[in-house]
C-alpha cells in the first residue's frame, strides 16, 4: 500500500470526526492502488464552515481533508444535493441520522468523492468554471460507482460502516416504507446550503 501521511487538527468547537485514520485505511485497501497513488496525505480538521463543507482536495490534488461535523447531524441536505437517498447509508429523509449512517456517508460518499477528484489529469493554470463543474460531476460519478461496486458483495469486517445498511423484508403493514433496520440515532441538524466540494 502506498504511504499516506495523516494529520488531525484539534477541534475547538463541539464538532468532531465520525471517522479516523484506521477507517480510511480500510477504504483505501479496498481500492486498486492506481486510483489513489497520487494521494500523499489525509487531514482531519475543523474548517468546514459549520457544515457547509464536508471535505476537499488540496496540495495539487494530492491531499484530502475531511472536515469535522457537529454531533447533531442529519444527512438529508447532503443527499439532496447529490440526488442520493439517505436510506443508502442507513438514514431516513427528515429523520435523525444514526452515527453509523454518518460514518458510511463520510467514508463511502465524501471520501470516495474526494478520491474521484484525484483522478483528474493535471492541467496548468486555474480551471474554468465549466471544467470545475465537470470535475464535480466526475468526482461524484466516481463515488457512486465505487460505493456500489464495493457494497455489491459482503465485506468481512467487524465495523458495519464498511457494508451497506442491512435490508429487511418489506413490512406487511400497508403504508409503511421502512426498508432498513432501525439503528441508534443522533439528533438531526441540517443546513440547506451544505455541499461536498
Ligand atoms: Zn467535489
Amino acid at each position: 500500500m502506498p504511504r499516506v501521511h495523516f494529520s488531525e487538527s484539534s477541534c475547538p468547537s463541539d464538532r468532531g470526526h465520525f471517522i479516523n485514520r484506521a477507517d480510511i485505511c480500510v477504504v483505501l485497501s479496498r481500492l486498486p492502488n492506481e486510483l489513489w497513488q497520487r494521494l500523499r496525505a489525509v487531514h482531519f480538521n475543523d474548517r468546514g464552515f459549520g457544515v457547509r463543507r464536508l471535505g476537499y482536495v488540496a496540495g495539487g490534488r494530492r491531499e484530502i481533508t475531511l472536515c469535522a461535523l457537529p454531533q447533531r447531524l442529519g444527512l438529508s441536505a447532503f443527499c439532496r444535493w447529490n440526488a442520493l437517498s439517505p436510506s443508502e447509508f442507513g438514514a431516513q429523509w427528515g429523520a435523525k441520522s444514526p452515527a453509523i449512517a454518518v460514518r458510511r456517508f463520510m467514508l463511502y460518499e465524501v471520501f470516495l468523492h474526494e478520491i474521484g477528484h484525484l483522478q483528474a489529469t493535471d492541467r496548468p493554470g486555474r480551471p474554468s468554471q465549466r471544467l470545475r463543474f465537470d470535475g464535480e460531476r466526475r468526482a461524484e460519478e466516481f463515488a457512486v460507482t465505487w460505493r456500489r461496486r464495493l457494497w455489491s458483495e459482503y465485506f468481512e469486517h467487524p465495523d458495519a460502516a464498511h457494508n451497506p445498511p442491512p435490508t429487511i423484508a418489506p413490512p406487511r403493514l400497508q403504508g409503511s416504507d421502512c426498508t432498513t433496520k432501525a439503528e441508534p440515532v443522533l439528533d438531526r441538524h441540517t443546513d440547506s446550503s451544505t455541499q461536498i466540494t
